[in-house]
């Protein structure tokens, strides 16, 4: 009769099987940051007068947030970028933001990004 107890052990997995989390960690900035960009982004979206971009600009653009690996799904109704803490439906609705890994522009005015990053 087999009287050890049982011990489970990293030792006794296979080599494949994966030790760590496969998928990277999705972090936002911290708040002032966030607080800062958010700022920074609705004084120049008020000054120059709130314009949006039409909906194909802003589904070419939420497309390309798909792909990066900035973007963060953490929350899948409202995708946040975690290079600037922006929530991505309202940034890529404004016509005068653009990507801060400029990976997308402004519409119109091709000014840089205006969250400080
Ligand atoms: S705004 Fe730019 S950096 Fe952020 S998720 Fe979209 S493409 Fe990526």
């Amino acid at each position: 009769m087999h009287n050890e107890p049982f011990v489970f052990s990293y030792s006794d997995q296979p080599e494949s099987f994966p030790k760590k989390d496969p998928l990277p960690k999705q972090e936002i900035p911290g708040f002032l940051t966030q607080a800062v960009n958010f700022s920074t982004s609705i004084v120049k979206h008020m000054a120059g007068g709130m314009p949006q971009t039409n909906d194909n600009d802003q589904a070419k653009r939420l497309e390309i947030c798909r792909s990066c690996d900035r973007y963060n799904s953490n929350d899948p109704n409202n995708p946040r970028c975690n290079e600037c803490g922006c929530f991505l439906k309202i940034k890529t609705s404004w016509a005068g933001e653009s990507c801060p890994l400029k990976k997308w522009s402004a519409v119109n005015s091709g000014g840089d990004c205006d969250c400080n990053k």
